[in-house]
């Protein structure tokens, strides 16, 4: 008897765990494509067909009618699955197509193939991995290179699941996979690209590479490495405030917004990664709640998040101002030395939020103190802030005479001067030499500004914030949003002298004996707190400094500090 074109050889027999293929492939009468779809487009799983887009299948030679038909017997295959598999159960309906959440006014765009080279699967074969770039929560990220086959190299890094003895952790497996779905429905500049999924063993993310690596670890990279303009990070924050606006208008909260996260694709290009904490924004008020204890980055949240696991564009908004606060303290950890269980009551109770950096300018400072608000409404939205960042810029001077003064920022005539502070009453400003990026004061007269002076520039300080005169959603409960002055810092940086906790019988993770829901045995990452940053002592600083923002009438009443829960107290264990 003849075989069919494409049907397994003799030698060739299909193996057990695809069979269902090469008989739903037989059925069709498209047996033919039984090995290329094994072999090419590594399908093995009927749930891996959730990867598969048309022109895959276009790249194998199986045209739309064909397609169309395998479509429909994949449908009734899968229906008598639904309920046991894992994909299923994972993406739910979430990703690709947002089922469950507040629907987008747009719809979802698709990876996109300008050139037809992209697929979101992508053979084994076809990426090898080289330099281990990083570690995060999943896995190993490596340097890699993808081969297209048109023989083409693309440098990529490969993140890869990691595998314990008894195969892949479930919420890693989760959270992976989710980040995977999350990530193929975005394209936006400031967003870090995903190329596809290696469908092997391990589960492998091909994305696009950012050679400059880690915001993070340019800020804090020690000399002769340079500190980064402050014009530079402002350009950052800008193109973060688009790409988060652009998450927050595809209904989806990020969680996870840091300096960690951020990545540089080019010296003046930052992209919003990592997104396996991305979840999406549901029901009317626009908010996530967290079902279990999960891990949370701790000293970014909100104090919604922290007190009831509340996550919104709002939230984001929060971790935004710590973002630009770890820019301008070149990477400092917030609230370093507080131990978690301790930072919701500052933020509610002492109502203190972090200093200003000596290096943000009080207008950038006065934005971060808006992020800040307690309650998410009287928050601008990311929208805003792109608006808001224009305003706060510090404005550019030149120099035009030497200034060798003692004690005074060095410059020489052109340099380019950043103004941090400064009026057109002040005979001494302070600023950057974008040259040298050494910080300091310097004689006024020394300086022309190429840029409207700082005093003429419309000040945030005292102005509300456009993003207050409107409703949000996010707990919308509140009707007009309270327009308030914020304040200007009382203190200055936070006194760097920072002293060891004591007692060394805390957890990893920083609690103290006794902690409720707290196991010293907890394995990973404790639920209940932010993780301690690898290879850091608990550090308690001298002096935290108050914002001086006014009293809200959400302040919760908190006891002396001695009575106060040792975790966030039981009604937050309940919820994170
Ligand atoms: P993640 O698992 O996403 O937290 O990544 C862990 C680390 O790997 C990051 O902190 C980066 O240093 C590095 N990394 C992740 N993705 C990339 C990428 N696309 N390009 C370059 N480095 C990356």
């Amino acid at each position: 008897m003849e075989r069919c074109p494409g049907s397994p050889r003799p030698d060739m027999l299909p193996e057990a765990g695809s069979l269902w293929l090469l008989r739903l492939l037989r059925d069709l009468q498209l047996a033919q494509f039984y090995r290329p779809i094994l072999e090419e487009l590594n399908v093995t799983r009927p749930e891996h067909f959730d990867f598969v887009r048309a022109e895959d299948l276009d790249g194998i030679g199986m045209g739309r009618p064909a397609q169309r038909r395998l479509a429909e017997a994949l449908k009734r295959h899968r229906s008598g699955l639904k309920s046991k598999n894992w994909v299923y159960k994972i993406f739910g309906g979430f990703a690709p197509g947002q089922k469950e959440t507040t629907p987008p006014s747009d719809s979802l765009p698709s990876l996109p193939e300008p050139d037809g080279r992209l697929k979101c699967l992508i053979p084994d074969r076809a990426v090898c991995r080289g330099e281990l770039l990083g570690s995060g929560c999943f896995g190993m990220v490596h340097r890699g290179l993808w081969t297209l086959p048109s023989g083409q190299t693309v440098p990529v890094a490969v993140k890869s699941l990691r595998v314990g003895p008894e195969g892949p952790e479930g919420t890693e497996l989760e959270d992976f996979l989710r980040e995977v779905s999350v990530m193929m429905n975005l394209e936006h500049p400031h967003v870090l690209r995903l190329h596809g999924l290696v469908l092997g063993q391990p589960l492998q993310m091909v994305m696009e590479l950012a050679p400059l690596g880690s915001l993070h670890a340019r800020l804090t990279a020690p000399a002769p490495t340079p500190p980064l303009p402050l014009a530079l990070l402002c350009l950052f924050l800008r193109q973060v405030a688009g790409a988060m606006a652009y998450l927050g208008a595809r209904g989806l909260v990020h969680r996870d917004l840091a300096t960690r996260n951020l990545l540089l694709a080019s010296p003046r290009t930052i992209k919003v990664a990592d997104f396996g904490l991305v979840r999406p924004l549901g029901g009317a008020r626009g908010r996530y709640i967290m079902g279990g204890p999960r891990r949370i980055p701790f000293a970014w949240c909100a104090p919604e998040s922290l007190r009831h696991g509340a996550f919104s564009s709002a939230s984001d908004v929060w971790m935004y101002g710590v973002t630009l606060w770890e820019m301008f303290t070149g990477g400092e950890e917030p609230w370093a030395g507080v131990p978690p269980y301790l930072i919701l009551q500052r933020l509610e109770k002492d109502r203190a939020r972090l200093p200003r950096p000596p290096l943000c300018s009080r207008a950038l400072y006065t934005l971060a103190l808006r992020c800040w608000a307690y309650h998410p409404a009287d928050r601008p939205t990311f929208s805003d802030l792109e608006g808001l960042l224009q305003e706060a810029w510090p404005p550019e001077g030149r120099c035009v005479r030497e200034v060798m003064e003692p004690g005074a920022l060095r410059m020489e005539p052109g340099d380019p001067i950043t103004i941090i502070e400064g009026s057109l009453d002040s005979t001494t400003w302070k600023g950057q030499n974008s040259r040298t990026f050494k910080v300091g004061s310097f004689p006024a007269s020394a300086v022309t500004l190429v840029d409207p002076p700082p005093a003429t520039r419309p000040v945030l300080r005292g102005t509300p914030a456009r993003g207050e005169r409107h409703q949000r959603n996010a707990d919308g409960d509140r009707g007009k949003a309270k327009l308030q002055d914020a304040p200007q810092a009382r203190g200055q940086r936070r006194n760097v002298a920072l002293q060891r906790t004591k007692g060394g019988a805390e957890c990893a993770w920083g609690h103290p004996p006794g902690v409720p829901g707290c196991s010293k045995s907890h394995r990973g990452r404790c639920g209940f707190c932010h993780p301690e940053p690898q290879g850091r002592a608990a550090l308690l600083p001298q002096q935290l400094v108050q914002s001086g923002l006014p009293a809200h009438p959400g302040a919760l009443p908190v006891g002396p500090l001695g009575r106060q829960p040792l975790c966030p107290g039981p009604a937050l264990n309940s919820v994170l």
